[in-house]
């Protein structure tokens, strides 16, 4: 059993991870707008991706006995100037779920929860890697700058994410 603070402190970061899922979404619809095709794919499979961890999310608050609560959500920009523009908007935003998955964590110990502890855990190096992938697409956009047969080749790279 987790205690009543926990339960809506997580629920609030399911409704977090629904906003990550629609802000991917977003960038998603403009990079398609834009005719930048493996933007779109990179960020499609994102966006699928964020709806997986407010799944993982409320399934434990589920385990836990805990009611999940969708609340309305705020609407995403609808435009960026160009890849790096999105790429930079996503990190933002990532930096701001890693300081609210570590926040859950400080809670968690805390409150010597241990079973919530284990499961953040994952989500902790998730994070990782979220950070790391919007990082390495940022370093390689900033090198290509305003070519635009480096942002093509750039951008057809982005569309091969999950292809090994
Ligand atoms: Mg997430």
């Amino acid at each position: 059993m987790i205690s009543k603070k926990m339960a809506q402190e997580i629920n609030a970061q399911i409704n977090r991870e629904f906003f990550s899922a629609f802000l991917y979404l977003a960038i998603a619809n403009d990079a398609l707008d834009k005719g930048f095709n493996g933007t779109y794919r990179w960020m499609s499979l994102q966006f699928k991706e964020e709806q997986e961890h407010a799944l993982k999310f409320s399934k434990y608050l589920q385990d836990q006995g805990q009611k999940v609560v969708l609340d309305a959500m705020e609407a995403p920009k609808t435009e960026w100037k160009n890849i790096l523009d999105m790429f930079e908007d996503a990190l933002l935003h990532e930096k701001k779920v890693t300081a609210w998955i570590n926040d859950l964590y400080t809670l968690a110990l805390e409150e010597k929860d241990y079973a919530t502890q284990s499961m953040l855990r994952w989500f902790i190096d998730e994070q990782v890697e979220e950070e790391a992938n919007c990082n390495e697409a940022i370093a390689a956009l900033a090198m290509v700058g305003a070519s635009a047969n480096g942002l093509f080749m750039m951008d057809r790279q982005l569309g091969k994410r999950g292809q090994g």
